[in-house]
Formats: C-alpha cells, sequence, structure tokens
C-alpha cells in the first residue's frame, strides 16, 4: 500500500510528541519539523553555552523525534516571525505572545513545506480547550483557513471533536483511532505517556518560548518603548535573555552578566555596545545599551558593576571602561552600596 506522508510540528513538549507517535503508530511516515523563532531559551542556551542546574541542556525537539524514531528539521523563521512579533493580527496572549497568529504562521509554513517536499498532511499535537488563546475550539477552525492548510491539518489528540480532515476522509488515518482530548487537564496525555513507556518528556505543554514569560515581555517591552519603534534584530532579543538589565536612568540600561559562560558569550558583543568590565577583581561585563551623557553616567554604570563583582566588598574596584568606538580607560571606583541600588531600576 502507498504509505502517506505527514510532517508533525514538534515543540518539544508532551502533546506534539503523542500526536506524532499516534499517526506514526497507524503506517504514515511521519518526520518532525521545528520553527526557529529566535524566542525558545532552550535554544538560546544551547548556542550561548549558559545553563541552569546540573542536568545537560538538551534539545526538547530534536529528543522528541528521537524517542519516537523519526526524521527532525528545524527551520529558522527569525526574520519572517518578526512581523508576527511586532503585528500581530490576533493580539497577544497575556504577555507578549501572540499565540494564534504564531499557530496560523508556523502552519503556514508547514503547509509551504509539505508542498515542497511531498508530504500530504500536517499534524499539531493542540488539544481542544487547552490554551486560553490559541487552543480554543473556535480558534481551531481559525489556524486551519487562515493558515491555507484547512483539512490538510490534523490535531489527532482531539480529533474526534473537530470535523473530519482529509487524511481522515481518504482513509489515510483511521479516525477510531484518534483522541477527543479536551481542556487544561492533562491526565490523559500522561496515562498514554505511561502506557507507551515515554518518561521524562518536557514539562508543561512544551513552551521553551519566552514570549509567555512576564519577565522576558517586560524587557522586549522596555526595549520597544526606550528605542522609540516596535522592531528588533536577532542579536537584540537574545541579549534579552542574558544577564541583569537594569535602568538607572531613562536614558541607558545596563545589562549585567550574571555567570561565567554569560559573561564569556555577552563579551562577544563588545564590539557593538559600550562596556565595562572590572579589572582588580573578577566580575561582570557590563553592556551599555543607550546614550552615556558624561562621566556621571559612566561613573554610575561602573559603581553598580563592581558592586556585581566579587570586589563588592572592597573600598574601591578598578573597572575599564570602553566607550563605543572610543579608546579605551580605567578608573577607580567605590562599588555602589546596595541599598542605593533601587528596585525601580531592575527591568
Ligand atoms: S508560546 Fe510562543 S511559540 Fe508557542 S504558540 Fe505562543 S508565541 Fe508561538
Amino acid at each position: 500500500m502507498f504509505q502517506r506522508k505527514a510532517v508533525a510540528l514538534i515543540s518539544g513538549g508532551l502533546d506534539s510528541m503523542l500526536a506524532a507517535r499516534l499517526i506514526k503508530d497507524q503506517g504514515v511516515h511521519v518526520e518532525g519539523i521545528t520553527f526557529f523563532t529566535g524566542f525558545c531559551t532552550g535554544g538560546l542556551h544551547h548556542i550561548s553555552g549558559v545553563y541552569k542546574g546540573n542536568e545537560p541542556k538538551r534539545n526538547d525537539a530534536a529528543w522528541v523525534c528521537e524517542q519516537i524514531g523519526i526524521e527532525h528539521h528545524i527551520v529558522n523563521i527569525v526574520e519572517e516571525y518578526k512581523d508576527i512579533v511586532i503585528n500581530p493580527k490576533h493580539g497577544y496572549g497575556a504577555h507578549l505572545n501572540p499565540c494564534l497568529d504564531c499557530k496560523i504562521f508556523m502552519v503556514n509554513k508547514a503547509r509551504e513545506w509539505i508542498r515542497e517536499h511531498g508530504f500530504d498532511f500536517i499534524i499539531t499535537g493542540e488539544v481542544v480547550g487547552q490554551r486560553p488563546k490559541s487552543q480554543r475550539r473556535e480558534t481551531m477552525p481559525v489556524i486551519a483557513a487562515e493558515s491555507g492548510a484547512d483539512d490538510l491539518l490534523l490535531r489527532p489528540l482531539s480529533a474526534k471533536l473537530l470535523p473530519e480532515t482529509l487524511p481522515e476522509r481518504e482513509g489515510w488515518v483511521d479516525r477510531d483511532k484518534l483522541l477527543d482530548i479536551h481542556g487544561r487537564s492533562r491526565k490523559v496525555q500522561m496515562a498514554l505517556a505511561e502506557q507507551w513507556g515515554i518518561k521524562d518528556y518536557a514539562q508543561p505543554a512544551g513552551g521553551c518560548c519566552v514570549l509567555t514569560d512576564e519577565n522576558y515581555s517586560h524587557k522586549l517591552q522596555d526595549f520597544w518603548s526606550h528605542r522609540n519603534r516596535k522592531d528588533y534584530e536577532f542579536d537584540d532579543i537574545m541579549l534579552l535573555n542574558m544577564g541583569r538589565h537594569l535602568r538607572p536612568r531613562p536614558h541607558f540600561k545596563l545589562m549585567i552578566s550574571r555567570e561565567e559562560p554569560e559573561t564569556r558569550f555577552m563579551e562577544g558583543y563588545r564590539k557593538s555596545y559600550g562596556h565595562i568590565k572590572t579589572v582588580s577583581h573578577s566580575g561582570p561585563i557590563t553592556l551599555i545599551d543607550g546614550d552615556m551623557r558624561g562621566d556621571e553616567d559612566w561613573e554610575l554604570a561602573a559603581r553598580i558593576t563592581a558592586r556585581f563583582s566579587k570586589g563588592r566588598n572592597a573600598e574601591t574596584v578598578t573597572v575599564r571602561i570602553q566607550p563605543k568606538g572610543e579608546e579605551p580607560r580605567e578608573i577607580e571606583v567605590p562599588p555602589l552600596p546596595p541599598e542605593m541600588i533601587e528596585k525601580s531600576w531592575y527591568i
């Protein structure tokens, strides 16, 4: 029998993993696709070498595909995705997450991909009623229609609650073996995972996207407000994930590295930003975003940097100041006392 081919959108979470496996188990040739938007912290930490905790970092999407034995494709959509984040037609979720537009965009990209690669249909791990914005029963047909995928889009986990799709009508997959999961509870998915011996999957539903994170969204909003334009480059969104961000004056922001891998990573941006590095004590690198208006600003930035160095309790710390495009100079400053670092400076 002619084997049909499906591409599964793989986030790295349990739902897309189960959806892909359900269809693969029906004899369909399944391959996974993950779109790299630049907002997945897992991806950023891989690139930067920054890690949290003792567990080695893994790429969840690649791991999922390996677990279910399917080929994995990563497609970079960083440039095209900007318009989705900047101007989402359907608006944002709780933070700066344009989930509905994002889903439509990704399914549309998957539709282009299956056309180019001779595949027959698309699978997602969407579950009716699981997410308030993008996975409501009413939004499911919106995604199918606006992405242009229409009935080539199959959601195996909730298929029985949704109209029949082409793969079901044509008998490429057996609708009776698809599921009717709905709502926010993840009990059915967890039971299925257990039944299939799948352990160690990413929590929650694969959300490594920092746009759903309140702190990250706040930093992105601050970035837009102070640049007076809603735009970004890939490096900007990378750096919003790195270091402490403090805005001690409205006209400049400090990005201060927190740990050694982060310092090494942020040192790669020395040529693009004015920066400060401690000399007499080991310490962070501080990248400066904005407009330094004189020695007073540099001294304040140097004293804050010294506060986050190993010389925090020393009387003075020597720092090298490097304004962008100018010669560096060294100055000696007393670290700023912690009580003088205002909470409102933290972005
Ligand atoms: S969480 Fe991020 S990646 Fe996922 S749908 Fe929302 S915006 Fe897109």
